[in-house]
Formats: structure tokens, sequence, C-alpha cells
């Protein structure tokens, strides 16, 4: 598999994942434009992608399907509360592939779960990839995507303890989010709820807490620009990082993370 997180942050979400029979997007949280301006930038097209997987409906996640009507071949994958809570914003009728929240199944050759986490959304969940048919040409490699939850429930634990690369939220810093000036204070209760996002101290926490996971490499996305800080999240991971478990690799906010080959 070819992994590239296109953005991550507050302002919007996308990822690009290649396989050797498809290229999809998980969430599509850019404008139409502005995704094809950032998959210019990869060597890659919308024109050429085969499928999205959409986590939940919140504008940093979804927002790009409004373009994508010049794009009707694009396949979208979603449950259903999801695919009709965004059908009622848009003036056109995708290709959605509706899931089962819990369900596993197949796109060509990737394999896929999704599965629920807490969010404040209509039926939020996170993913896992797999591909590979577990020989020496090709690998067996699993990829998990978990954005937007306020806790780390047992179900969602089991789901991403053997993948090999993880992407999980750091979405704020307890501190900082405490002294940010620019949001009301019902909002941040939104932020920190259970039903919201994970701070840094919840993240290492949770990484912390699993004694034998088979990850390779995490990925800190989803960071908040106000409210957490490449120093902030050197500080709360160093415990984990000095741990030696896997490398982790914090994504700034709103940038993106390079073209690699999960391996
Ligand atoms: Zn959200
Ligand atoms: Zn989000």
């Amino acid at each position: 598999m070819r992994f590239s997180i296109l953005g991550s942050g507050s302002s919007g979400n996308a990822a690009f994942l290649q396989t050797g029979e498809c290229r999809v997007l998980i969430d599509a949280g850019f404008s139409a434009r502005r995704l094809e301006a950032m998959l210019a930038l990869i060597g890659e097209s919308l024109g050429a992608i085969d499928a999205i997987f959409l986590t939940h409906e919140h504008g940093d996640h979804a927002t790009g399907l409004t373009g994508l009507k010049r794009h009707p071949h694009v396949k979208l994958f979603a449950n259903r509360d999801t695919a009709e809570s965004l059908q009622r914003g848009l003036g056109h009728r995708p290709d959605w592939q509706i899931f089962e929240t819990g369900s596993r199944f197949r796109f060509r050759d990737l394999e896929v779960e999704a599965f629920s986490v807490p969010h404040d959304a209509c039926d939020p969940v996170g993913f896992v990839f797999t591909n590979g048919a577990d020989d020496l040409f090709s690998p067996r490699r699993r990829l998990g995507w978990l954005t937007d939850l306020g806790h780390v429930p047992p179900h969602v634990r089991e789901r991403v303890r053997e993948v090999d690369y993880l992407v999980i939220e750091a979405n704020h810093d307890t501190a900082l989010l405490d002294a940010d000036r620019k949001r009301p204070w019902p909002v941040k209760q939104r932020i920190c709820g259970r039903h919201g996002h994970l701070s840094n101290q919840a993240t290492s926490e949770y990484l912390t807490s699993e004694t034998r996971p088979g990850w390779r490499e995490v990925f800190l996305a989803h960071v908040s620009r106000d409210c957490n800080s490449l120093d902030a999240i050197g500080r709360e991971f160093a415990s984990f990082v000095s741990g030696g478990r896997c490398t982790l690799s914090p994504v700034p906010a709103g940038e993106g993370i390079a073209p690699r080959d999960l391996i």
C-alpha cells in the first residue's frame, strides 16, 4: 500500500491510499479544487480516484463532496445515517455505497472494517484497511484510521491493536485548550467531552497503555492549530517515544505526510 495524508487538522482532513487495484481517499474535508491541487502535488488526480471512505458528516471530513459532482465515477462509502445526512446538503446524487457500521467488506483488493467511535456526529466510524496476500512479494499490511473520537472504548482498542500503521488524533493539549480565548466555554466542553476529540494527554495515555501493540508507526493527526503545538506534543509523548515501541510521527496542524509505501 502507498499512503499519504493530504492534509489534517480542524480545517480539513483527507488521506490517499493506493493498492495494486485501487486508489482511494479517506475523507474529503477540503474543497474539490483543493483536493485536486493536493493530489497533483503527489502525482495523482481526482479523475483517478475510485472511491472515498467517509468517517462522518462533519465539514472538515466531507466538504469536498459538493465539488465531486464533476467526478460521478467516484464511489462514496459511508453508513446510512452519514450518507443521508450528507445527501440533504448535496444538489446531486453521488454513487453511494452503504456499509453497516461494525461490518467488514471488500473494495477490489482492499479489505475494510468500519466500526463506531464516540463522537458527536450521526454514526461516526473508524476504519481498518488491509491489503496484501501475506507472502514474500505482497506482505499483508493493515492501516488503522482513528480521528474524531472523545475516548477510546474497548472495542476500538481491539480493532486497532494489531494494525501495522495507526493514524490517531492528538487534537488538543488540555492546558492550551483551557487557556484559549477564542472558543466559548460550551465549545470547549464539546471538544473535551466523551464525544468530542482526544487530547494529547488522552492519546498518550491510551498508546502507552497498550503493552503489546503491533504498530510500526503511529501518526498523530487532526492537530489543532490554536490549542496544540509540536512542543506540547513532544512533551506529552516523550515517555512513549523513549519506550521505543514504534516510530511516532506527529502531523503538524493543517499539514500532511508525503507519500510512502507501507512496507
Ligand atoms: Zn467531527
Ligand atoms: Zn474532524
